[in-house]
Formats: C-alpha cells, structure tokens, sequence
C-alpha cells in the first residue's frame, strides 16, 4: 500500500532508531508494522493534541495508552511534576508523596486496603500473581485469551481454544516449564473455567483477568461473567485478580470496579495514576497483602517504586478526576463512537463500535465480539486504510485494529469537528480496501 503523505524527519529518525535498537522503537505497536508506514516520532503534545518531528498535528486518540487523561501538558500535573523535580528526582527512601498516592487509591477503590507501588503494570501483575502464588501455596494461573497483562512470562501464554488448554509459550524465551503452569481459557466463557477447576482442583493460584479487555479491541465482560470468576475462585480458595492497568481510574472514578461492583482480592493499576509517568500498583486484601515483604515472605521490591516525581504526577492527575471529569470523558467517547459508526454506515462498512464505558473500538464485522476468536475474525484490512487515511487527515489512532482508542477531558469541540471532518473520507478507504 502506497501512503501519499511522507514523514521525511519521523523516516529519518527511525532510520536512525533501527540501527541502534531492535525494530526501531521501545514498544512493538509503536513501529506501525500492523498497519505499515512510518513512526510518527512525536515532539510535543498540548491538550487533545500531538506534534510530530516534521511538525504536522494530529489529533490524539491513543492518549500515551490510556495515561493521558487529562489530555497533554495539563498545567496543574505539569505544575506539580515541576514541583517534584525541583527538591530531587529519586531518593531510594520512603517519603510524604508515595503514601499521599497509596490513600488517593485507597480512599477511591473500596477492596483496595493496602497497596505496594512499583514502575509498570507488568511489575504489577507480575508481583500480583508471585504473591498469590505465595498466599495460596498453589502453582496454576488461570487467565483469558486476548488479555494481556504486560510481558510477564507466565502471562505471555495464550495459547488456541479449547476447554481447558495448557498454555504454550506465545514468544521464544518462555520455558514450557514457566507456561506449563499457565491455563489459557476463551473470554467470558464461565464454564471453561468451571472445568479447568473441576479439572485442578485445589491447585490453581489465581484467576487473572482484565477488569474489562482492551487488548482485543474493546470486549466487555457479559453480564454476571467477573462475578462468576469471582465466586467460582471463592470456592476453590483461588484468588481472583482483576487487571485494571487499563481501566482503573479511567472508566470511572473507582475504574471498572466502579461500574460491576465485584469485589477482587487483589487489583492491579497503572496508565492513569501515573500522570504520565512510570508508576502503577498492585493492592487488595490486607490479609494477602500482609504476605509481601518485608511484612511478609513473598519478595518484591523496586528502585524506583514510588519514585517522587511520578508520585507527584499521579497525585495530581488523580485529584483532578472528579465527577465532572469522568461524566467529559463519557460524553466526548459517546459523541465520538456515533461520529464513527454514522461514517461507517454511510459508507455500508460493516461494523461495531464496541464500549465499555469510555473506552471503545470498532470491529470490522457486525456479528458480535465476546471473545479473542471473534475479533479475529474481522476484516482488519479494512482498519488499515481506515488508519492510515485518519493519520493523512490529522488524526492520530492506535495503529492497531486491536486495540482501545482513548479519549481526554481535553477533546473539546474542535478536536471533535476535526476527526469528524476526516471521518467520511476514511470511512470510505475502509470500504475500498481489498484483503
Ligand atoms: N495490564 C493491562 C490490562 C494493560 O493494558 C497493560 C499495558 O497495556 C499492562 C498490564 C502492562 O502495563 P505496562 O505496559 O505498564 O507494563
């Protein structure tokens, strides 16, 4: 495919990128291989805004994968970060701002009675489900198909369909032995985890989950589904793990929690409480939480855990998030989500705009996506001249068809007339694409 707009700086530096690192970025999606074309190499970003190195402006949909929630370069969480650098960048001590952080996600989300920070949502599921393994004493993780929790090796397994398959390694570098204790289950399938407990039994750790996925594209859970994991986990004596990376703090004040009310024995958080900068968390039960050192055994530690800067930036963005916020957030997602499926429509593009709360993505296909084998199933050709015919326009999508697009309290009415301005004419290099 032939993209009429060239990005002769972004070219450049990622020329550059791939000499010095292995496929020129520090992120896989970033490289665009999914959809081709060059890196945009970002510069700066105000508001619902991104400026790239050849100094064209996009509107930004990806939102840094959920952090950004206030939009860039917010005044106050800039002001606060500037604060923060000013007394020193990392101290390898404890200090005022991480515990200011740990009662802000106390005081929000209700299971949450103690919480440990570290840098990165992987180092929390990561710690999540070590320490499960030590409260429990059992080996077995269960998790879904199409979630992803960051590149722990145990969670990099997810492996084909079936009721109850032991996960293969998904990437080389994974033992068979760190995957063999994985069990791989289809989403929102309430009786494949049944049978992987009637198979089990007694030996499965914890089932991890995304609170609500949006690493398949946007799949909410069916009604009763996390409530099922969790009683189904209760009675086994598992824990149930709710990964809220994504969706904690965004999809409501007390994230997905906050919406399904389904009590997790531990949760995981990162994106949004970092304020854009490395910081996430793991928390839940005191009675679990009382097992990770140095109160307890299971070790975990960090150098840069609550490090003051990041500290600063998340309290900030936190405090920020009020009602207000969230209830900008919904309307901007939903005046969005019927801008897209109107162009769509127009153009007989068949589709789903699929939501859970503010976050949402379109699935190529108008049969219904509850599961990773569903939304494989899409017409994800068309998502690349969707993409690439929004990014010519200014508009800046995950270049991916499989991923959430993201919204801010920042997307005013501008912003919102130019990606609706772009939308007809993308709409219909998604109905010309050929596979
Ligand atoms: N869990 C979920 C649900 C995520 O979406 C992600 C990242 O996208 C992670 C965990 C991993 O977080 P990080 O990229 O900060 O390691």
């Amino acid at each position: 495919m032939a993209y009429s707009y060239e990005a002769p700086v972004s070219q450049s530096l990622f020329d550059r990128a791939s000499v010095v690192t292995p496929g020129g970025v520090n992120s896989p999606v970033r490289a665009f291989r999914a959809v081709g074309g060059t890196p945009r190499f970002m510069v700066s970003g105000t508001g619902p805004y991104l400026t790239d190195a050849d100094g064209r402006e996009y509107v930004d949909l990806v939102c840094s994968w959920g952090p950004m929630i206030l939009g860039h370069s917010h005044p106050e969480v800039i002001a606060a970060v500037q604060e923060a650098v000013s007394r020193g960048t990392s101290f390898g001590t404890p200090g005022e701002g991480e515990v200011a952080l740990a009662e802000e996600i106390v005081a929000r989300i209700e299971p949450v009675e103690q919480v440990r920070l570290v840098s990165s949502g992987t180092e929390a599921t990561m710690s999540a489900i070590r320490l499960a393994r030590g409260f429990t004493g059992r080996a077995k993780v269960v998790k879904f198909a199409g979630c992803y929790h960051g590149h722990v090796d145990a969670l990099l397994a997810a492996a084909g369909s079936g009721l109850a398959t032991f996960g293969l390694p998904d990437t080389p570098g994974v033992t068979g032995a760190t995957a063999g204790d994985t069990v791989v289950l289809p989403y929102n399938d309430l009786d494949a985890v049944r049978a992987a407990f009637a198979a089990h039994p007694g030996e499965i750790a914890c089932v991890i989950t995304e609170a609500s996925p949006g690493n398949m594209g946007v799949v909410p859970p069916a009604d009763g589904f996390n409530a099922g994991l969790k009683e189904l986990c209760a009675a086994d004596g598992a824990l149930y793990i709710s990964d809220e990376v994504m969706t904690g703090f965004r999809t409501s004040k007390a994230g997905w929690y906050g919406i399904d009310g389904v009590r997790p024995d531990l949760m995981t958080f990162g994106k949004v409480m970092g304020g854009g900068f490395p910081a996430a968390a793991f928390g839940g039960r005191a009675d679990v939480m009382a097992h990770l050192a140095p109160a307890g055994p299971v070790y975990q530690a960090g150098t840069l855990s609550g490090n003051p800067v990041a500290t600063a930036a998340g309290l900030a963005q936190l405090r920020l998030l009020d009602d207000a916020a969230y209830a900008k957030i919904d309307a901007v997602s939903a005046e969005l989500r019927s801008l897209v499926g109107d162009a769509f429509t127009k153009e007989g593009v068949a589709h789903t705009v699929s939501s859970a709360s503010n976050m949402f993505s379109v699935f190529f296909t108008d049969r219904p996506v509850r599961d990773y084998d569903d939304a494989k199933k899409q017409e994800a050709f068309r998502f690349t001249a969707f993409f690439h015919s929004m990014l010519e326009q200014g508009v800046y999508l995950p270049p991916s068809a499989f991923e959430s697009w993201f919204v801010s309290t920042a997307h005013d009415e501008r912003a919102l007339e130019r990606i609706a301005a772009a939308l007809p004419a993308a709409a219909r290099a998604a109905s010309e694409a050929t596979a």
